[in-house]
This record gives C-alpha cells, sequence and structure tokens, in this order.
C-alpha cells in the first residue's frame, strides 16, 4: 500500500472504551472521515492496494465499509456492489449466517451484483474477529467471482481475523 503519514491518521482516530458494549474498544473514524485531507489520503492509499491489478468491482460490507468502499470504486472508475444486513436488498440474494459475540447474522449480497469473470477487492473499516470479512469472501465466492484481496482501513491484528481469510491476501492501513 502506498506510504502515507500514519502518524496523524492514527491520531486522528478516536478511541472510544465499553462502546457499544463493557469491553469492547471501539475505533471511531468519522474525524478522519470528517478531515478533507485524511479522508483523501485514506482512500488514496487503500485503491493502491490493487497493485495495478485489473480490479471489476469494489464490494463494500455494511455499513462503514460503504464509505470508504464507494470512494474507492469511484477513484478506480469500478463499479461499487454493497453487502448488506438481512432483508435490506430489494432483489434476489445469496445470504450467509455468521456467527458474532453473542449469536448470529446475516448479510446479503445480489444475486446478479457480479459475474464469474470478474475480479472484486472487497473493503470494510475494520478487520476485527474476521467473521463479517468471512461471510463477505463467502458470498462472493457463492457468486462465482475472484477476490484480489480484501482491504480494510483498520486491522485489529491481536484479534487474529486474517486467519478466516484463508489464503485471501489481507491489505490494512493501519495494524493495532
Ligand atoms: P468482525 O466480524 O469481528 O471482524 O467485526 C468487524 C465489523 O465490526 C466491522 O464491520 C467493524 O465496523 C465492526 N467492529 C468490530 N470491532 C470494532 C471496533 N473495535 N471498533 C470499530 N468497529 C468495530
Amino acid at each position: 500500500m502506498k506510504n502515507i503519514d500514519l502518524n496523524k491518521l492514527e491520531k486522528a482516530i478516536r478511541d472510544v472504551p465499553d462502546f457499544p458494549k463493557p469491553g469492547i474498544l471501539f475505533k471511531d473514524i468519522t474525524p478522519v472521515l470528517a478531515d478533507a485531507e485524511l479522508f483523501q489520503m485514506s482512500i488514496q492509499a487503500m485503491a493502491s492496494a490493487t497493485n495495478g491489478a485489473r480490479i471489476d468491482k469494489i464490494v463494500g460490507i455494511d455499513a462503514r465499509g460503504f464509505i470508504f468502499g464507494a470512494a474507492i470504486a469511484n477513484l478506480l472508475g469500478v463499479g461499487f456492489v454493497p453487502v448488506r444486513k438481512a432483508g435490506k436488498l430489494p432483489w434476489i440474494t445469496e445470504s450467509e449466517s455468521y456467527s458474532l459475540e453473542y449469536g448470529k447474522s446475516v448479510i446479503e449480497i445480489h444475486k446478479d451484483a457480479i459475474s464469474p469473470s470478474e475480479t472484486v477487492i472487497i473493503v470494510d473499516d475494520l478487520l476485527a474477529t474476521g467473521g463479517t470479512a468471512e461471510a463477505t469472501l463467502k458470498l462472493v465466492e457463492k457468486l462465482g467471482a475472484n477476490i484480489h484481496s480484501a482491504c480494510f482501513f483498520i486491522e485489529l491484528s491481536f484479534l487474529n481475523g486474517k486467519e478466516k481469510l484463508g489464503h485471501t491476501k489481507v491489505e490494512s492501513l493501519l495494524v493495532y
């Protein structure tokens, strides 16, 4: 990934203890989004994860993955595909359930959103335990498409989320 001033970025991320529940240190990225320069350099750096490869679409994960994913897609001049929480997409979907800390969740993708000949990058704001990204990977695989890599603004490496993503290349701008 392109070299940028990571110190400046790190300083802008707000750590919020015990949100949304006790024991979670929430990485609030909204100050980065609100800063034109930081947001732009983050998108440019994440978009460089293509490494010159031909990419057809960016797959963004509900909800903060939409913010980064759509901006990256726009910069690369490629399409954007949303992966949404169950019940939000209006057309025919593939779905995948995955485990959360408490209970289960289901995410969906439109069946006709990506064709088997296409190559995508999966984008989210943060890789924690990897459950959400793994489920997204499975959705894209169900559509038969190729996955170039999974790209995150932040990776919490101590939670070993990468292990759930198998051989998929993982690119993260900030690693904690
Ligand atoms: P996981 O499935 O455990 O990798 O969780 C990833 C998803 O949960 C991402 O979509 C994140 O937006 C959100 N998430 C998990 N942990 C955090 C955290 N500490 N701070 C901010 N967002 C988080």
